[in-house]
């Protein structure tokens, strides 16, 4: 059994970016510049922007948060949104989900320019990356296959089983890993709270994607032997013993699943510190195609 450790992965390639800054620098262009805007003080938002900040800073971007409060309008998250994209100095920016209740996070996330968008999460980015065309891929499914590729886990001719089918992570994964090409080739079942008798398709699956956020969900005896195991759930589980008075964790018996696989994700350390890399991969991107549109 081999861990796809994220967390390693994840610094290689931001150590990689931070070498391409560095050589913008040098040349005295502009670096790439990202900024978040976070609605509210959701808990784990906080630490997610976060996060996404201290990252850019490390690797020598740009970047700029904006911490508006739990009762802005929508009518002043679109007029932000829309300043953003008249903002020549972003190269890409997110809004952070979720958005507070009272505003329609679809008429936001409509609004965003898709040349900004490096969430991906843009109907024109979607619809581009499900064509194979040039976009940007959601973090979450570009971190899990960039983990795949850099483990050279062999994809091609497997059956994947995708658990969970959210616009961020369950629907995408099972059109990129369906797809032709490295980390991919694989035929895809995607599974959801109405499939029927779950079990019986991930006892077939060579690789299985959890994505549906309860705990100890995936169990030993519902994996073959060698299986690969790509776990995306993140629930924070409230414990007194720990210091922030909860635990992180996956949607997979991990101490007795990784006994039977292959390869397996941890969490926390897995598909998590590999999104906020893709992240910085996409801003990147932005700035490239924004330098080549201005040549
Ligand atoms: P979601 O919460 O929007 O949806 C959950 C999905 O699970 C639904 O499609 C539902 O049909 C499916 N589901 C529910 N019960 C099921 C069952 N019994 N059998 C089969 N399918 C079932 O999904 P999401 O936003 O993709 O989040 C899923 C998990 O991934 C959460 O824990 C979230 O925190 C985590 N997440 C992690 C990252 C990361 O960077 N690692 C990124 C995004 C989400």
């Amino acid at each position: 059994m081999e861990i796809l450790d994220g967390k390693k992965i994840s610094n290689q390639i931001k150590d990689e970016i931070a070498v391409e800054v560095a050589q913008m620098k040098e040349r005295g262009e502009k670096v790439p510049h990202l900024a978040a805007v976070l609605v509210g003080n959701d808990g784990a938002s906080l630490t997610y922007v976060g996060s996404k900040v201290r990252s850019c800073k490390k690797i020598g971007f740009e970047s700029t948060l904006i911490h508006l409060p739990e009762d802005t309008t929508e009518e002043a998250l679109l007029k932000q949104v829309a300043d953003l994209n008249a903002n020549p100095d972003i190269d890409g920016y997110i809004v952070q989900l979720p958005l507070p209740k009272h505003i329609d996070e679809q008429k936001v996330l409509l609004a965003v320019d898709p040349d900004k968008d490096v969430d991906g999460f843009h109907p024109t980015n979607f619809g581009k990356m499900a064509l194979d065309m040039e976009s940007f891929i959601p973090a979450t499914p570009f971190g899990i296959m960039e983990l795949l590729r850099r483990y050279n886990v062999e994809t091609s001719g497997k059956h994947t089983v995708v658990i969970g089918r959210s616009h961020i992570v369950g629907r995408p994964i099972s059109i990129l890993m369906s797809q032709k090409g490295q980390a991919a080739d694989s035929t895809v079942t995607l599974t959801h709270s109405r499939t029927k008798d779950l079990k019986a398709l991930t006892l077939q699956a060579d690789i299985v994607v959890s994505a549906l956020g309860v705990p100890n969900f995936l169990k030993e005896d519902m994996v073959k032997e060698g299986v690969t195991i790509i776990d995306v759930g993140i629930t924070r589980v409230p414990d007194d013993t720990h210091e922030k008075g909860y635990y992180i964790t996956g949607d997979v018996d991990f101490e007795n699943v990784s006994k039977k696989a292959s390869y397996i994700t941890p969490v926390p350390g897995g598909v998590g510190p590999m999104t906020i890399a893709m992240l910085l991969q996409n801003t990147l991107l932005a700035r490239e195609r924004h330098k080549s549109k201005q040549a």
